[in-house]
């Protein structure tokens, strides 16, 4: 590429996506590079299981500002959840089961007091460091849960509902789910459904697509990048194949843990520095399950490292089989197995259930994401996350990995991606005066 862009945009998720889109629209010359030869980075559809489905990210709510109004604007609706009637936990290696009302009268107190100082914490939780947390970021989920003098029956319930968002509760602190249960109002409940129960009617390919039909910018697939330099007047991109793009500004929307492989100079502040190298911990997935038959919506929870499956939810029905799909903890324990394997773990829940097909992204091997959402390790939420999002010269980090607002969200990466896009205009904006 010749010519001087304004702004190239690395990395095509959600975040990327919407600050392509925000800075073409406001008139300046964006290129939108991207490694992979689709769009969408970790949300990603496809067709298995005789379905179309979400392997990736899916999930959204109206409480959600950035992604609601991209909905709105291009007349997308979502999906209900299907109420589910049978739930199934697993405690002290015993399998429960009751209505929602048994589960939820039992993890609600729990959640309760796990996050009865998330507003004190996290008053304006928009704004990390409004308060010193400094003590807080210490504190893993695994210290929360221990403070909390749990009986083991207790404490496995609390870690199985708690398996949707977690790889291992030693791995994260629990400054991330705090500020996400202030997020709403201190009810981690109110969190919990909106980070997984609406999905996007057409799924998010039909949601890119239709906001990518309102952009002007260039957008190069199949091109990883490999170094970032900002010589001060322009920034030089290099690529994998050897192209050279330049431009006054550029974002880097990248998973946290890819940005170790780019070369970036000058470099970046220590504790930035400390967090792209210590990564994301969540080598976590999502597997879908179609199970033979119309059989009753239900749930099943198992504290992670107690069970490959982990967080199961019906989600809907496909040609007379239930589709269910499962939050899985630890990707190297379900990445080995195969639909039989699948089989015999539920059958421990649900005696007789039969598994027709399963499909399966595994993130944490994937080249171009090295892991799942994000779940800040101790230490970094109010702090390298903070320092990410700053600019650095004439480069200004994106994404849902460092995102002031629903960290680890689609919401959180068109947040921080929106965020991003208005920080580098308003510059090159000064700059031309
Ligand atoms: C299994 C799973 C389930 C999830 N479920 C939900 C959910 O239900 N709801 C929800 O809100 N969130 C969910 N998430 C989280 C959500 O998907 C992410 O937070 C969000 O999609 C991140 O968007 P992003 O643009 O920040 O990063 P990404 O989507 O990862 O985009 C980064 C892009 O950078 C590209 N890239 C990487 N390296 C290079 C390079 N060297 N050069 C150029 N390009 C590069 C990647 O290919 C990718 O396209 C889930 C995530 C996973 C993995």
């Amino acid at each position: 590429m010749d010519e001087l862009l304004d702004v190239a945009v690395i990395g095509a998720g959600m975040a990327g996506i919407i600050a392509a889109r925000d800075l073409s629209a406001k008139g300046h010359k964006v290129a939108l590079l991207e490694a992979r030869d689709r769009l969408g980075g970790r949300t990603y559809m496809d067709s298995a299981c005789g379905d179309v489905l979400e392997l990736g990210g899916a999930f959204v709510h109206w409480t959600q500002p950035h992604i609601w109004n991209e909905l709105r604007r291009h007349g997308i609706l979502v999906n209900p959840p299907i109420e589910v009637c049978r739930h199934y936990w697993l405690a002290d290696g015993v399998v429960h089961s009751g209505s929602a009302e048994d589960f939820f009268g039992i993890v609600s107190p729990l959640f309760e007091r796990m996050f009865a100082d998330s507003r004190a914490r996290f008053p304006m939780p928009f704004d990390h460091t409004a308060i010193d947390n400094a003590d807080i970021e210490k504190e893993t989920i695994e210290d929360r849960i221990n403070s909390l003098n749990l009986s083991s029956y207790e404490r496995a319930v609390l870690e199985g509902a708690l398996s949707g968002v977690v790889h291992s509760y030693k791995d994260h602190g629990i400054a991330q789910l705090l500020q996400s249960a202030a997020t709403y109002f201190g009810n981690f409940g109110a969190f919990f459904e909106t980070a997984g129960s609406w999905s996007i009617q057409g799924g998010t390919k039909g949601l890119i697509d239709s906001i990518l039909a309102d952009t002007t910018a260039k957008i190069c697939l199949s091109t990883p990048v490999t170094s970032i330099i900002d010589e001060g007047s322009q920034v030089t991109i290099s690529t994998r194949d050897g192209q050279t793009i330049r431009a006054r500004s550029t974002i880097v929307a990248l998973p946290l843990n890819t940005i170790g492989d780019v070369r970036i100079s000058p470099s970046l502040p220590p504790v930035a520095r400390s967090m792209i190298e210590k990564k994301n911990p969540t080598m976590a997935g999502k597997i879908w399950i179609r199970i033979r038959g119309e059989i009753e919506p239900f749930s099943i929870t198992a504290p992670a490292g107690k069970s490959p499956l982990n967080a199961l939810r019906t989600e809907r029905y496909v040609n007379g089989d239930t589709l269910v799909f499962c939050m899985c903890c630890d990707d190297a324990a379900i990445r080995a197995k195969d639909s039989q394997g699948v089989q015999d773990v539920l059958r421990m829940f649900i005696p007789g259930i039969e598994v027709v097909d399963i499909a399966y992204h595994s993130w944490a091997t994937d080249e171009f994401a090295k892991g799942g959402w994000m779940m800040n390790r101790p230490g970094f939420f109010t702090t390298g996350a903070v320092d990410l999002r700053k600019p650095h010269g004439n480069i200004q980090f994106a994404g849902g990995d460092i995102s002031d607002s629903e960290p680890g969200s689609i919401e959180g990466a068109m947040s921080s991606g929106a965020q991003a896009a208005s920080n580098v205009s308003f510059r090159l904006a000064k700059v031309q005066l």
